[in-house]
């Protein structure tokens, strides 16, 4: 199985089974998105215990490019600091704005720490669809920055 092949059974394998899809039932901050480019929508709940995501849940309709990358995004930041996710978040939007053919340099490789995220990085070759991708990641920030500004949790 080729790479190409190996990352697009991962992206299908999350769109059809999407893990942490549904609600929480009194989430601390909820979120919408929305492609209007592709039609995808995204919205998260939220559950953050001091300054670690305690849980997630997603929903959405759209592509399977911006659904899966959401399942995965879900995956990659439960049980994370928001300063972890700010890192993380920065790392997938560098692995997205690598030019093809373009190597980065080794610490900045993705791989184990973007898992499989690290599938999503085909899609740079559709320019169009990297917003499908970005989708569920600037949810999750508007998210995150809401409550960093404490607007969102109550004590
Ligand atoms: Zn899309």
């Amino acid at each position: 199985m080729s790479l190409q092949e190996l990352y697009r059974e991962v992206i299908l394998d999350h769109y059809r089974n999407p893990r942490h899809r549904g609600h929480l039932p009194s989430p601390d901050v909820h979120a919408e998105g929305e492609n209007p480019s592709c039609g995808d929508e995204f919205s998260l709940d939220l559950d953050v215990d001091g300054q670690t995501v305690a849980a997630i849940a997603t929903q959405g309709q759209g592509c399977s490019i911006s659904q899966a990358s959401g399942s995965m995004m879900a995956e990659a930041v439960v049980g994370k600091s928001l300063d972890e996710i700010h890192e993380l978040t920065s790392r997938f939007k560098r692995m997205m704005s690598i030019e093809e053919g373009e190597s980065p340099v080794d610490e900045e490789r993705p791989g184990s720490v973007l898992g499989d995220l690290e599938a999503l990085q085909g899609v740079r070759r559709f320019p169009v669809r990297i917003k499908c991708a970005d989708l569920p990641w600037t949810t999750l920030e508007d998210a995150i920055r809401r409550v960093e500004q404490g607007s969102e949790v109550l004590p």
